[in-house]
């Protein structure tokens, strides 16, 4: 672990490289709509320091909210309703709508035919 309210993304154990490869789109920053947690790279092509340091300082106060990776990767997010699930999230929001899309298969497939 880092220091505090740093986070190494981790995809195993949630949504499947298939899910994500399809839906994903890698942004800065993004705070998930599931569950108000926010996700900050920390890849300053992407992002001024002046954000960062203010970011890890909010990640520092608010150490369950505020998250910066540590691996300088961008954040997977999907849209889903017009709402912002963040992939790796530890709400679940991804596992839990993939599973739905699973579930929902031959009703979604069709829908769609
Ligand atoms: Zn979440």
């Amino acid at each position: 672990m880092g220091t505090t309210g740093e986070i190494t993304l981790i995809i195993n154990g949630n949504a499947t490289e298939k899910f994500i490869s399809i839906f994903s789109e890698k942004v800065p920053y993004a705070e998930c709509y599931f569950c108000g947690k926010v996700y900050i790279t920390s890849n300053i092509n992407y992002i001024t320091n002046e954000e960062l340091d203010n970011y890890r300082k909010l990640g520092a106060e608010s150490p369950n909210k505020y998250f910066v990776t540590q691996d300088y990767s961008l954040i997977d997010t999907f849209k889903f309703l017009d709402e912002i699930a963040v992939i790796g999230c530890k709400c679940g929001a991804d596992v839990n709508i993939e599973k739905w899309v699973n579930d929902h298969k031959d009703k979604l497939q069709a829908y769609i035919a």
